[in-house]
C-alpha cells in the first residue's frame, strides 16, 4: 500500500489517508534516529569534556574580580588558572590583601609569604601656584592628548603632572584626585592595582612602600637653572640631600634625586636640607589631606 493515498476530494482539498502500520513505522524510524543522535552526543560529550579544576574555581572565588590586569594576566580568571596550575604565586594579585593571599595559599597548600603593602605615588609637586605656563591650553582635557601638544603641554616643565586627571578616570577605588593642578594619591584607598601608572603619559606614578615616609616629588631631568625657571619646587640636583644622608639612601642621577627605599630609615635629614623642599616627609598613615597641606 502507498504511504500517502489520496482517497477522495472534499471540494478541491485533497484528503490523505495513512494506515496505523505506516504511523508505527515512521515513529520507530524517528525513535531510532533520536537514539543514534543521543548515543553520538553522549560519546562526543565524554570525549571532549573539559574538566573543571576545583582549585581554580576556589582561587577565583577569592580573587577580587576587578579584572584590572595589575597582576600581569588578562584578568582574574586567567590569574586563577595560573595560580591553580602553579604558574603564579598565591600572592600574585596586588589588589588583594594579605588575608586573601593566605586564603588562596590555603587552597594551594602553600604559604603566601610576607607581602609588603605598596601604594601609588605621584612624583611631581608642581601645582598651579608653583609652576609657570607657556600658553593657555584649550584642547581636550586629557593628559595623553595634552602631552603631545607643542612643548609637551602648557606647563613650563615638560616632565610634570599635566593635571587633566587621566589617572583619576581609571582609578576604580577613588584613590587619586587632582588638586590645584596636581594628582595626589590617597594611600589609604590605594590598592596598588597600577592602573594609574599605565595611564600617565609622563610616567610620574610609581609604587612605593606604604610605610616609607620620604619621597622626591619631582621627575625633571633638567639642569637646576632650567628647573627653577619653570617650577619653584622642582629638584635642582644640588646634592644637599646626598650629603645629608648617613645611610647612602639618596643618589642624584641625571639632575634628579632618587631615594632607595630599602636603605632609607626615615631620619628626615634629606628633607630638612633640601633647599626647594621637594622631598616630601610624610608619616605613615597620612593621606591626601597631609599631602595637600605640604603643597
Ligand atoms: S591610585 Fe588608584 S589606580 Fe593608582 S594604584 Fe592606587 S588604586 Fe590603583
Ligand atoms: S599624574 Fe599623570 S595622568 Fe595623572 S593628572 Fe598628572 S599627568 Fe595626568
Amino acid at each position: 500500500m502507498n504511504l500517502l493515498e489520496i482517497v477522495g476530494n472534499l471540494g478541491n482539498v485533497p484528503v490523505l489517508s495513512v494506515s496505523f502500520q505506516e504511523v508505527g513505522i515512521a515513529a520507530a524510524l524517528i525513535g531510532a534516529v533520536g537514539a543514534v543522535i543521543g548515543i553520538f552526543l553522549g560519546v562526543a560529550g565524554k570525549k571532549f569534556e573539559v574538566e573543571v579544576d576545583e582549585k581554580e574555581v576556589q582561587v577565583r572565588e577569592f580573587l577580587p574580580g576587578n579584572n584590572c590586569g595589575a597582576c600581569g594576566y588578562a584578568g582574574c580568571d586567567s590569574l586563577a588558572q595560573a595560580i591553580a596550575a602553579g604558574q603564579a604565586p598565591a600572592n600574585a594579585c596586588p589588589v588583594a590583601n594579605s588575608a586573601v593571599h593566605d586564603q588562596i595559599a590555603g587552597v594551594m597548600g602553600t604559604s603566601a609569604g610576607k607581602t609588603e603593602k605598596k601604594v601609588a605615588f605621584v612624583k611631581c609637586a608642581g601645582s598651579c601656584d608653583k609652576t609657570k605656563v607657556k600658553y593657555n591650553y584649550y584642547g581636550i582635557q586629557d593628559c595623553k592628548k595634552a602631552a603631545v601638544a607643542p612643548g609637551k603641554g602648557p606647563k613650563q616643565c615638560g616632565y610634570g603632572c599635566l593635571g587633566y586627571g587621566s589617572c583619576v578616570k581609571v582609578c576604580q577605588f577613588d584613590a587619586i584626585h587632582v588638586i590645584n593642578g596636581i594628582a595626589y594619591v590617597d594611600k589609604e584607598k590605594c590598592t596598588s592595582c597600577s592602573m594609574c601608572i599605565a595611564e600617565c603619559p609622563n610616567n610620574l606614578i610609581e609604587l612605593v612602600p606604604y610605610n616609607t615616609g620620604h619621597f622626591v616629588r619631582c621627575s625633571s631631568n633638567d639642569k637646576g637653572k632650567d628647573v627653577k625657571a619653570g617650577c619653584s619646587i622642582g629638584c635642582i640636583g644640588c646634592m644637599m640631600c646626598v650629603k645629608a644622608c648617613e645611610f647612602d639612601a639618596v643618589k642624584v642621577t641625571d639632575n634628579l634625586a632618587k631615594i632607595d627605599y630599602s636603605k632609607c630609615t626615615n631620619c628626615g635629614k634629606c628633607a630638612e636640607k633640601c633647599p626647594t623642599k621637594v622631598i616630601l616627609s610624610e608619616l605613615a598613615g597620612n593621606a591626601i589631606k597631609e599631602q595637600t597641606k605640604a603643597v
